[in-house]
């Protein structure tokens, strides 16, 4: 088994998980979900960050097949603020009320009978616990113990790969900027989409969205926060290049 499965569903942290997975495997295959989510049309910023990414660096020759699976039950047994038209608050459990349960241990299994059958070893997955929203599935301890479960479970040797666990949202777009430079950091500026809300028409400088939603919130601090950094190194190599002479 070699190769690997991103869990792409057409945001900032799958889209940098993709570039990712295309940097170091020789073959990589996709996987979408859609399960009702009100920001629905985040799949569509698959289709074009897929077309794109091709012709970067060798990436085109390493990626393969990808799907978009029916989760549609997800959306109908859960009672959230990701798959219903409720408003956006913290729910008594004190998490967000976009958090739909389990979601992510269902991605990864359902990730993981594809992987089994396309003969893929390595599944990727942009889940994160550094500055994210508080939902349980995305913890590191969560994964690995799901790594084992599907290991025994399918009596095979999968590897979950969360290359964003430990990194927040500015190293996210550092990340993308050293795989595949200004051209991939512009890409996932424009085309992909993380708003709740899906609002693909409101333009800001860090991407598409309403700006309001938790998830613009920190995709924009993320975003600024990565500019700031990049303005400080170069302000550090400037005057290193240019030392003051002491007097
Ligand atoms: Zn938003």
């Amino acid at each position: 088994m070699s190769g690997a499965l991103v869990l792409f569903s057409g945001g900032q942290d799958s889209a940098t998980c993709l570039a990712w997975a295309l940097d170091r495997f020789d073959h990589v295959e996709t996987v979408g979900f859609d399960y009702g989510q009100r920001h629905r049309v985040e799949l569509d910023a698959r289709t074009v960050v897929l077309d794109r990414i091709r012709s970067m660096n060798d990436w085109g020759d390493r990626l393969g097949e990808d799907r978009i699976l029916d989760l549609g039950v997800l959306g109908k047994i859960s009672d959230t603020a990701l798959t219903s038209d409720m408003a956006l608050a913290t729910a008594a459990s004190g998490l967000p009320n976009t958090c739909v349960p389990g979601r992510n241990l269902l991605f990864l299994t359902f990730a993981a009978t594809i992987a089994y059958r396309r003969g893929l070893k390595h599944i990727v997955t942009g889940v994160c616990e550094t500055d994210y929203s508080g939902y349980p599935d995305c913890r590191d301890d969560t994964i690995k113990a799901l790594q084992v479960a599907l290991n025994l479970g399918m009596k095979t040797r999968l590897v979950l790969e969360t290359p964003l666990m430990w990194v927040d949202k500015a190293q996210t777009w550092a990340l993308a900027e050293d795989l595949g430079g200004h051209g991939l950091t512009e890409l996932i500026r424009t085309e992909t989409l993380t708003c709740y809300q899906g609002d693909t028409e409101t333009r800001n400088e860090w991407g598409r969205g309403c700006g309001e939603c938790p998830a613009c919130d920190l995709r924009r601090t993320g975003f600024e926060r990565w500019k700031q950094l990049g303005k400080a190194a170069s302000q550090a190599s400037l005057s290193g290049c240019n030392p003051i002479p002491s007097e």
